[in-house]
């Protein structure tokens, strides 16, 4: 069997604040292999985002060892793109130099890249509005600038942490399937991070269930079903699933969840 691409050993996270410490998450094992599609399900507060940080480099691990590609993870990450819930743009770029904004940090050869964001850009239903500002863009517009943002640089990991939170349940259903597709073109490795059990359930190979904090893995389940994935063709295997996930949360006392 092939190494998995990302790697967490018995990872476990203990924040110091200044009223104590607080135990994000522990005994955290999972392999994902290349080109794999991971999300990551569970209640607010179980150290999702925290495990996303310590594979992406931006936060480090308590206990554990964490490997992307073979190399232990000591320092931020950078063949990597990172989705965040919130849209982070800078308003005086337009939407294509907002893309090319992860070129020019990374000092990167533009002349190579802006064909590269120009195609994403078209990909994501954004062409024509190359030249518009952040806000004069939907929540889901701006969403869309982020994804091609992570992809054009063409990394090998993608991260997303909780990228529709903010948006309503219409726009959350386009980006998904906007993410299907690129993800279907592209294979990445993704780890995508939700609260969402169907989204979850639409998007991923595996899904891991977390557990209330401390954050723990409580189970890791394989969604066989065929791609693309549709919400307006659901299969009765997609709420068999979406069910299973429920019971798991509810016999761990989480009630709440979509
Ligand atoms: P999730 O993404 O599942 O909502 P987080 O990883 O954001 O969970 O947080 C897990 C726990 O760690 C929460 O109790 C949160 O308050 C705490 N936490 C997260 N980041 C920090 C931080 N920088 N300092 C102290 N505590 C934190």
């Amino acid at each position: 069997m092939s190494e998995p691409y990302i790697r967490l050993h018995n990872v476990g996270k203990t924040y110091q604040t200044k009223n104590g410490t607080i135990d994000a998450c522990s005994d955290i094992n999972l392999d994902i292999k290349d080109s794999e599609f991971v999300a990551i399900v569970g209640p607010s507060g179980c150290g999702k985002t925290t495990i996303m940080k310590m594979v992406a480099g931006l936060q480090p691990y308590t206990s554990g060892t964490i490997t992307v590609g073979g190399k232990k993870v000591e320092a931020p990450q950078t063949d990597v793109g990172v989705v965040f819930q919130e849209a982070i743009m800078l308003d005086w770029r337009d939407v294509f130099e907002n893309v090319m904004l992860q070129v020019d940090i990374r000092k990167m050869d533009r002349s190579k890249y802006e064909p590269v964001a120009r195609d994403l850009l078209e990909r994501t239903g954004l062409a024509g509005f190359e030249k518009k500002k952040p806000y004069e863009l939907s929540g889901g517009m701006r969403q869309r600038v982020s994804i091609c943002r992570a992809l054009v640089h063409n990394p090998k990991m993608l991260l997303m942490d909780e990228p529709f939170g903010a948006l309503d349940a219409l726009t959350r259903e386009q980006i998904s399937m906007d993410i299907q597709r690129l993800w279907m073109e592209t294979r990445k490795t993704a780890l995508h991070i939700t609260h969402s059990i169907p989204e979850a359930v639409l998007l991923a190979d595996r899904v891991v269930v977390m557990g209330p904090r401390p954050g723990r893995i409580v189970e890791v389940i394989e969604i066989d079903l065929p791609r693309p994935r549709r919400l307006d063709q659901l299969s009765p295997k997609f709420g068999e699933y979406s069910t299973q996930i429920r019971n798991i949360f509810k016999s761990k006392g989480v009630l709440a969840m979509d």
